[in-house]
């Protein structure tokens, strides 16, 4: 039989209600194979002896009408889990214990999923290449040195390695998408206000939002499935009508019209990702697609807009984080002296960055010429897709401008890092959903993803566009476990 950790997501489950595995045989499997995974680096705390524990419990007593039943899941460390150490990759809450649990979460061990433990990432979801994380960077299970994308990077790690079946991000200009287009696997982001924001440590609240990581795209229909819920915990949840993604998967997409938009051929675009994204055009026709060009004309605003609206929402919700409230407290001779010591030893170098451009663009007599202007922009950035999807149903586009990057190539020089975000950035300005599957690979073999982008509230047609070009592209990762050797 094929090793119980190289199962998709629905073959588990298929087993478990099968009763030809359990519960506790397939956690020890995944609990087994993260402990010869060190290297990896992918976890920050591990939750081994109560995850086993659980699985015993779920065993001698199985619900199979559950979702998740049984199933181990190794989370982000940036939702909260009751009475699980949460770090959001950051010495600042090292030591933070949370009295609560994110609803995310809580969706999914309400279906039956049992924690595993909480995977690494970059301080605060500010990356993407996991390396700004206090508990140091991860590697990338494709190739040594090579960066598992960010900031998500732990979840992707953990997930190409087989060390959990699935996992959770968040994306906030990225950070689902592009880590899974680094690793080889799917990564969706689902419209804003579909999963709760509750309990999720927050970076820029108007552009976080939760979503599956997984394997392949049946098992994140599956997970997003139960992690999409109206939340009145949340006052930017919303309250629509949720399909049941996995039942209604098809790969039937005959006559959909996908819009390819001109201005993501960017400048200087290496020639491997333009020929990526012409198979992908020739898959969606294949799947019985209609391909229509298409105009985003405010696509080269985006990412500037992205670097003052996100740090500006940043800067304004990294305030709590004093060394009264919570985690860290170093001291000092005055109140100011004890909260200027520890933000300055708390907060690493990316964050302070991210605070300081976000405090300047909203200070009086720049936020009119910085922070308003970019919330306009962001109107326009919006405006282009609602028009475009007077003709389309879907976009696809690359999901990052490179393959993964060797660790430290691009650590000095931010700039070049932001760059990364160049695709997935204009989704979050819009609120859509959009998801990242494996569509090939670079000249080193490493792998590449394309980008589904879909209308508000639209999961259903990107998961089926994403399924069929699945079917199609036939991905597999090479993964050669190096770091156990
Ligand atoms: N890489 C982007 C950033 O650094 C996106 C991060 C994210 O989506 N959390 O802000």
């Amino acid at each position: 039989m094929t090793e119980i950790t190289s199962l998709s997501l629905f073959e588990l489950i298929k087993n478990i209600k099968e009763k030809k595995i359990s519960s506790n045989e397939v956690t020890k499997s995944f609990i087994d194979r993260s402990e010869k995974s060190k290297k990896l680096n992918a976890y920050v705390t591990e939750n081994f002896e109560n995850c086993l524990k659980l699985s015993k419990e779920f065993d001698y007593k199985p619900n199979f009408d559950l979702k998740l039943p049984g199933i181990p899941i190794a989370v982000k460390d940036l939702f909260c889990t009751n009475e699980v150490r949460t770090t959001a990759g950051s010495n600042i809450l090292n030591n933070f214990v949370p009295s609560y649990e994110s609803t995310v979460t809580q969706n999914i061990w309400n279906e039956g999923g049992i924690l595993l433990g909480k995977l690494n990432c970059d301080e605060f979801a500010m990356g993407s290449s996991n390396e700004t994380s206090f508990f140091g960077n991860v590697q990338n299970p494709i190739a040594k040195n090579l960066v598992p994308g960010g900031s998500s990077g732990g979840s992707s790690s953990a997930l190409a390695a087989n060390l959990t079946p699935i996992t959770i991000g968040t994306d906030t200009g990225g950070s689902i998408r592009q880590p899974a287009s680094f690793t080889g696997t799917v990564g969706l982001k689902p419209t804003y206000g579909s999963c709760s924001r509750y309990g999720i440590v927050a970076f820029a609240s108007s552009l976080d939002q939760a979503g599956p990581m997984s394997k392949d795209v049946k098992d994140s229909s599956i997970l997003l499935e139960v992690i999409s819920s109206f939340d009145k915990k949340d006052s930017t949840s919303i309250d629509f009508q949720r399909n049941n993604y996995s039942s209604e998967l098809t790969r039937n997409i005959k006559g959909i019209k996908i819009g390819i938009p001109k201005e993501y051929r960017v400048d200087g675009m290496p020639s491997e990702i333009e020929n990526l994204w012409k198979k992908g055009i020739e898959y969606a026709k294949d799947c019985g697609a209609e391909i229509i060009d298409i105009s985003l004309p405010h696509t080269s605003y985006a990412l500037p807009t992205y670097y003052i609206v996100a740090p500006a929402e940043a800067s304004s919700n990294l305030a709590r984080y004093d060394g009264v409230k919570y985690g860290l407290r170093s001291s000092g001779e005055s109140l100011i002296d004890m909260y200027e010591k520890t933000r300055s030893e708390g907060f690493g170098e990316e964050v302070k960055r991210r605070i300081m451009i976000g405090t300047y663009v909203l200070s009086s007599g720049y936020y009119d010429a910085y922070y308003l202007k970019a919330q306009k922009v962001r109107q326009l950035i919006k405006k282009d897709f609602d028009e475009a999807y007077n003709k389309v149903d879907a976009i696809l586009t690359p999901s990052t401008p490179s393959s993964a990057f060797k660790i430290g190539e691009k650590s000095n020089d931010p700039v070049s890092m932001y760059l990364n975000d160049i695709f997935t950035v204009p989704v979050n300005l819009a609120g859509l959903p959009a998801i990242s599957i494996p569509a090939g690979t670079d000249k080193n073999n490493y792998p590449l993803g394309l980008q589904i982008i879909g209308k508000p509230f639209d999961e259903q047609t990107v998961l089926n566009i994403a399924y069929s070009m699945e079917e199609k592209i036939n991905y597999k990762n090479n993964i050669t476990d190096w770091w156990m050797k």
